[in-house]
């Protein structure tokens, strides 16, 4: 395919290395478990497919543009204020809104060593930089990431707990990264996984707290509505009413809509799926160390599994899919000598472990 010389991309569009999203297939086992996406295993609540299923119903119609209901009712279930969470496609989308709002030409997007890909992806796209900062065993490192910022840096990215990692730094560390950032830089708090800790907000009151701290959520983990693609950011009222300015009105469709309400509704269910992930990732981290595969303590629905090396971490994945278990590689990530593992349900983790033991006591193909 030749390209027309004049229609050219945008500069840093061909910069862009393309998002690798987990397999969904593998040769070989007759049943495929999907693990490498971090998608509930349970399923979203019952309620939130109903709530789906019933949008049909009315699909010629625009969905709300305001995202009221939905606002309102994230709103009372995190004791937060509806006129400061704006809905997206995903929490994807408030990723790429914050980084067309506040970042371009000339501008850095700072993150850390294996930060989620998406931020250097959306960076890319708004013409800025993504700069990364090291990490110290795999765990965020304030100091490096407030001696990375410049006069340039826009935004700061941190999920925390993280994505591939796993690993979570204390409220404190937050906190003292957010007072210690240059006046223009804001601070993202990326919460995909918070809900998957008791009692935890997402830093939602260092949000309340402070006018350079916004914090993103998503309904694609914990509620098991990753196909629906919704998501939510939580922020002072400046930066929110600039998102909105970017944010199409239709951005999330009525279907979405209803399901999310439905979902975050449904504490009950929430409950359930996050004792069950405590439960099976607890038993399955035991059984990866008995088998001789150490992780870091994980405060999400994964386990980053590390390997001796490279090769053998490959070695472990083909063996693994061979058997019908896909699993994340992250060489992506800069984490070549690990796999990643959604925590799935009983029969997902047994037949995990069971595989990793095996593959550890030598038996290779
Ligand atoms: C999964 C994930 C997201 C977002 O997912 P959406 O489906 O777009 O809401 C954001 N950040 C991290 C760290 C994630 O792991």
């Amino acid at each position: 395919m030749s390209r027309h010389p004049d229609i050219i991309p945008q500069p840093g569009i061909l910069g862009i290395t393309p998002y690798v999203a987990g397999k969904t297939t593998a040769k070989g086992g007759n049943r495929v478990t999907k693990l490498s996406s971090n998608e509930n295993p349970l399923g979203p609540s019952p309620l939130a497919k109903a709530a789906y299923i019933e949008a049909a119903a009315a699909l010629e119609l625009y969905p709300s543009a305001e995202h009221a209901a939905l606002r309102a009712a994230i709103a009372e279930v995190h004791g937060l204020e509806a006129n400061r969470i704006i809905c997206g496609a995903g929490s994807d989308e408030i990723i790429a809104f914050l980084c067309n709002t506040y970042a371009g030409p000339g501008d850095e997007v700072l993150y850390t060593e294996h930060g989620f890909s998406m931020y250097a992806i959306s960076a890319r796209a708004a013409g800025a930089t993504p700069v990364t900062a090291p990490e110290q065993n795999r765990k965020a490192d304030i100091d490096a990431l407030l001696a990375a910022c410049t006069n340039r840096t826009r935004l700061v990215f941190l999920a925390n707990p993280n994505n591939p990692t796993g690993t979570m730094v204390a409220e404190s560390e937050i906190n003292r990264l957010a007072e210690g950032l240059p006046p223009q830089a804001l601070l993202v708090l990326d919460g995909a996984y918070a809900e998957f800790i008791e009692g935890f907000g997402g830093h939602a009151a260092l949000v309340e707290a402070c006018d350079n701290v916004v914090m993103t959520r998503t309904f694609s983990k914990i509620y098991g509505l990753g196909g629906a693609r919704i998501g939510w950011g939580y922020g002072p009222a400046h930066v929110i009413d600039a998102l909105n300015r970017v944010r199409g009105p239709f951005n999330v469709s009525a279907a979405a809509l209803a399901a999310a309400e439905a979902a975050v509704k449904d504490e009950t269910y929430t409950i359930r799926c996050r004792d069950e992930n405590s439960k099976w990732r607890a038993w399955l981290r035991e059984a990866l160390a008995k088998a001789g595969i150490p992780s870091d303590e994980s405060h999400t629905n994964f386990i980053l599994a590390r390997f001796a090396d490279t090769p053998t971490a490959n070695a472990a994945d083909a063996y693994l899919q061979n058997r019908g278990l896909v699993v994340r590689n992250v060489a992506g990530y800069g984490l070549a000598d690990c796999l990643r593992i959604t925590i799935g349900d009983e029969i997902a983790c047994r037949a995990v472990a069971a595989t990793l033991t095996d593959f550890m006591k030598g038996a290779r193909a």
